[in-house]
This record gives structure tokens, sequence and C-alpha cells, in this order.
């Protein structure tokens, strides 16, 4: 029996190690492939100078965790956000293992991240942060070993200057060492939507399964970057009334449905959507509280605790974000019959058409914006139902049914590789 007491829901890594624990639990794995399973397999620590325009330096701190590299080459995105640490990246490389093995793409998990902020930096310093970064990691990454992408605070054009300063230290462009990048030099089509298409697509499934008309539903959205704002556009353009959306400054409400595209207008101008014309400004607990049928996280880990759970309204929470809700907020909301699709099903998406991506780099054959969808559709509405199928006949929630799928097949392509030497 594990003993819950031990975990500490503010910690994601704790969240992470919990969440497995539930599962494995019930796999009755062999131990040792459990331990082995359960941790990060390499992980990597640096220092390095940031020049500041201004002519300041600063020592920052960068991570890389390879969480597991059994069913293919590490996979994770890059975080630049002041709350990096080990652990957090830790929990992110592990989530990333277990997203990639429920949606069954031939990828282990690692995550990056330095410890910034980078709404305080210039285009510059962004730009020479990233490339020191890079050329520090670079050891352990390559499109065979470790392939990064975007998460919080990074974005298409950081992953370009990654594109750019591996390939002149190989001495030729190699653009499979990222994804998530422009178009223009590699990057998928549909690539920048497809974290929030992945959360449409689970999100019609669920509906079907809860008998919920979404054209009738109300929808709110914590989080408007990447993630958030894609979520927003793709629900209006469903028919679904999106009332309320946030940031890290706060959130706006307007019952009557938000135009999202006016807000992101007024985001780009104003660096948030708050005090946004046609809305309420509120708090984003405010937020998480509203009366709504779809609550979407599309922010950071550890939003939906046991001090909000219970107040939660949501028919169905879809967590756009990494760890947004703790093990014991999960279990409330169990309780309370609500319908959680667990973000290693839900945002996988991203990791999905990164993998195309990586696909078209790897074969240099460029696919149609409609061939990427259709698959990603395809993968997400199987794993949907092969992870819904496991809730019903185990009789466990959909985040543990998840972690089940995942941890089998993870713990499977262990069992068959056996040990070296
Ligand atoms: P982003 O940097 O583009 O946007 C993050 C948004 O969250 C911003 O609007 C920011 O202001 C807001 N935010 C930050 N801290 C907040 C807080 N404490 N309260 C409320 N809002 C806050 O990042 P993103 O890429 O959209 O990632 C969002 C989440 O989705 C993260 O958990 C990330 O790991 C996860 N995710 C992202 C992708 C992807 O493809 N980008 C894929 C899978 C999962």
């Amino acid at each position: 029996m594990i003993d819950k007491s031990r975990y500490d829901e503010k910690k994601p890594l704790d969240m992470h190690n919990l969440q497995f624990d539930v599962a494995a639990e019930r796999l009755n794995l062999t131990p040792w492939i459990a331990d082995k399973i359960k941790y990060s397999r390499r992980e990597f620590i640096v220092r390095f100078p940031l020049r500041y325009d201004d002519g300041r330096t600063e020592l920052l701190t960068g991570f890389r965790v390879q969480h597991n590299t059994l069913r293919g080459p590490a996979k994770g995105g890059i975080r630049y956000h002041p709350s990096v640490d080990l652990d957090e990246v830790r929990a992110l490389a592990g989530w990333m293992t277990w997203k990639c093995a429920v949606v069954s793409i031939p990828y282990g998990g690692a995550k990056g991240g330095v410890c910034c902020d980078p709404s305080l930096l210039t285009q510059s310093e962004l730009e020479r942060l990233t490339r020191r970064y890079t050329w520090e990691i670079s050891p352990i990454i390559g499109p065979e070993q470790d392939i990064p992408a975007p998460d919080v605070g990074t974005n298409p054009q950081v992953m370009a200057w990654i594109v750019d300063t591996y390939s002149v230290f190989k001495g030729y462009t190699c653009p499979s060492v990222v994804t998530g990048k422009p178009v223009a030099i590699g990057g998928s089509l549909g690539r920048l939507k497809a974290t929030s298409q992945g959360v449409v697509y689970v999100l019609q499934e669920a509906a079907k399964i809860l008998g919920l008309d979404l054209t009738q539903a109300k929808a709110v959205i914590q989080g408007y970057g990447n993630v958030g704002y894609y979520a927003a556009e793709l629900l209006e353009q469903m028919g679904v009334r999106v009332i309320a959306v946030s940031d890290v400054k706060g959130g706006i409400y307007n019952e009557n449905g938000l135009n999202t595209a006016k807000v992101y207008a007024h985001c780009q101008k104003n660096r948030s959507v708050v005090d946004y014309p046609e809305a309420d400004n509120i708090t984003n607990a405010e937020l998480l509280e509203l009366p709504c049928d779809i609550l979407v996280p599309a922010a950071m880990e550890g939003q939906i605790n046991r001090l909000n759970a219970d107040k939660i309204k949501a028919k169905v929470v879809v967590e756009g974000a990494n760890g947004p809700t703790s093990p014991f907020a999960d279990e409330i909301l169990y309780d309370k019959g609500i319908f959680v699709v667990p973000d290693i099903l839900a945002n996988a998406g991203g990791v999905t058409v990164s993998y195309f991506e990586w696909v078209q780099n790897v074969q240099k054959l460029f696919w149609t914006e409609e061939a990427i969808n259709t698959q990603l559709h395809q993968i997400m509405t199987r794993s949907f139902h092969e992870v819904h199928d496991i809730c019903l006949k185990e009789n466990v929630n959909m985040r543990t049914a998840a972690y089940m799928l995942a941890i089998g097949r993870v713990a499977e392509a262990k069992r068959l590789r056996g040990i070296f030497p």
C-alpha cells in the first residue's frame, strides 16, 4: 500500500512519482524494472555566464534530463522560467516518457530548462542565452539521441537558434536536432497548433461519452500562450463559448463569450490579457472555479490542488498543461464525477506532430497540413479509447489508466531488451 503522506503535492517530482507508484502497483511489475523506469536515466547540469546588453554578467543554471530512452531517442521541450530546477525538469522529463508511450510514438522522454525570466530579457540576450545553453548541452543532444522542442518561455525562434548553433558545430545544416522550428527551416505544418488540436480531438471523444453538446458548451482556459491561445481559437471555431482566459498576470471573464483573436491582439499589445475592454478582470483562482462545462488548464503545474479541487465546477477537465492537477485533487475531482483527460494523453498532440516533423526532416519529404491533422486525429482518438477501455476494465480514473498503458509499454521494452552486460 502506498503511503501518500510522504508526497508533497506542491512538488512536481512528488506528483510524478506518486502517479507512477499508483499505476505501477496495479501492474505488478518486477521491482528492479519498476525502479529502472521510474527514475531518470541521465541528468546533465550546466552553468554558464550570460552577458546582458547593459554590460552586466550573470551565471545561469540549465538542465537537460533524459528520463528514458528504451523506446527511442529522448524527446522533450526546453523551458525558460524562474521556477526551473532539477526536480521540476526530472518530473517534466518523466511525463514525456509516459506521454510518448501512451500515444505509442517511438521516443523516450526528456526535458530541459534554464532558470531565468525570459520576459525580462531582450531578443539579443535571449539569443545569446539560447546559443550558449545549446552549446553546453550539445554533447548529449542530437537527431538520434535527444531532440528538444519548445515549452514554456521558448518558441519557434528559440528553436531556430538551436538549429543554427548545433549546425555550426556539426559543419552542416541539421534541422532534425529540434522540432517546433519555423516552417521556413524545416518545421512542420500544423505544429504550432498541434498541442491544442490534440486537446480538441480528445475533448470531442470525452464529450461523446459524457453526452456533452460542444456547440452549447462553455469553456474556461488558464494560460494564453501556445497551448491556451490555440485551444481557445479552435474551441471558438467549433462553436464553444470561451467565457474566460488568463495568463500569469490574471484573467478576464465575459459570460457571453470572448472573441479570441481580439483578446490575442490585446495581449500582444499589452503583454497580458488583463484589462481587455470587453470583459471583467478576475484572478486565476477565480477563473478555475467558474461555472463552466470545459476547463483547460494550459499554464503551469499544481494549479488544481487539494485547496481548490472541491470548488471546480467544470464537467470535463482537459489538461493542456503538464501536471496541472495534483494526485490529491485527482481523487476529489473523481469523487465529484468530473471527467479528467490527463496531461500525458490530452497534450500529447504536440509531441505527436513533433514526431511527424522529425520523420519529415529525416525523410526530407514534407506532408500537407491535412495529412498531419488526419494522422494526429487517428492517433489521439485511438489513444483516448485505449486509455478509456482500461479505465472501464480496471475501474480506475483516466490518469491511472493512461499510466498503466504507458508504464506497461516501457516495462515491456525493458524486459525485451534485457540487461547490459
Ligand atoms: P507559453 O510560454 O507559450 O504560455 C504559458 C502561458 O501560461 C502564458 O500565457 C503565461 O502567462 C501563463 N502562465 C504562466 N504561469 C502562470 C500562472 N502561474 N498562472 C496562470 N498563468 C500562467 O507555454 P505553452 O507552450 O503554452 O505551455 C503551457 C503548458 O503546456 C505547460 O505546462 C507546458 O509544459 C505544456 N505543454 C506545452 C506544449 C507545447 O507544444 N508548447 C506541449 C505539451 C504541453
